[in-house]
């Protein structure tokens, strides 16, 4: 069975007493992790990094080479995993079956098998639940691909944030780099643009911006004016801080 626990006792209503959710969804290397992680610390909110969800996930698949073909073993294992999302000396933990597996999630072939699970109707469903959930614990700031469009269409705030492709290959590989990894940059430029094309183009909440979402264009902003420009926005919509 999955099971997240991402602060159930940590309930964390905003100053004015009510939850709010605010929703960051664009393609992968746009900057979105780095943006809701400072706007989770700046307002006190959960983080909930629902890729690392698919992620681990991949993982497992991985590990046990499991055939995405094979309906039966790959439903068997969906019920039988547990994912946990954890706030440990301020970072994000994410606990597969209790192993955190923090280190092992970012990889390349990670990265393609959590789009390749992520576009399954099962994986999908149980994820929607499970976040829906986390959406009730407190005010939470979540980033993926669905989250204003299918996970929290009700969310107060909602963001798109993009980049072109360039951009945002340069940015994958300098972190792959930076991590010790043996990396090419057209290698990555192509794993970017086959893994945006399966999260665009899947059946089951695919990733598209919501029609009330602010598109933010980060190409050529460093992180703290985006993180800037979000901000201002939570709080003109929120009247968070006011
Ligand atoms: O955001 P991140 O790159 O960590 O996500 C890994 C993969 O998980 C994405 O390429 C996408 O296929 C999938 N994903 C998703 N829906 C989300 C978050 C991630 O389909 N809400």
């Amino acid at each position: 069975m999955f099971a997240l626990t991402a602060g159930s006792e940590d309930s964390r209503p905003n100053p004015k007493g009510n939850r709010l959710i605010i929703a960051i969804d664009g393609p992968s290397g746009a900057g979105k992790s780095t943006l809701a992680k400072r706007v989770a610390k700046e307002l006190g909110f959960i983080y909930l990094d629902t890729g690392a969800m698919y992620r681990a996930l991949a993982v497992k698949v991985l590990r046990q080479g499991i055939d995405l073909a094979d309906d039966g073993r790959l439903g068997g294992l969906v019920d039988d995993t547990e994912i946990d999302l954890c706030e440990r000396d301020g970072e994000l933990a994410v606990l597969l079956d209790g192993e955190d597996v923090g280190a092992q999630i970012r990889t390349p072939e990670v990265s393609q098998m959590a789009s390749k699970v992520s576009a399954l109707k099962k994986v999908r469903a149980r994820m929607l639940q499970l976040q829906r959930q986390m959406g009730q614990r407190g005010s939470v700031v979540a980033e993926g691909r669905d989250i204003g469009t299918v996970i929290f269409p009700q969310a107060e705030v909602k963001i798109y944030l993009d980049a072109s492709p360039e951009e945002r290959a340069r940015r994958r590989y300098q972190e792959l780099k930076a991590a010790g990894r043996q990396v090419d940059l057209q290698e990555t430029l192509r794993e970017i643009e086959e893994r945006d094309k399966r999260d665009s183009e899947r059946d089951i909440a695919p990733l598209c911006q919501a029609a009330d979402a602010l598109l933010v264009d980060s190409s050529s902003a460093d992180a703290e004016q985006v993180a800037l420009l979000v901000l201002d926005r939570i709080k003109n919509r929120t009247k968070i801080n006011q």
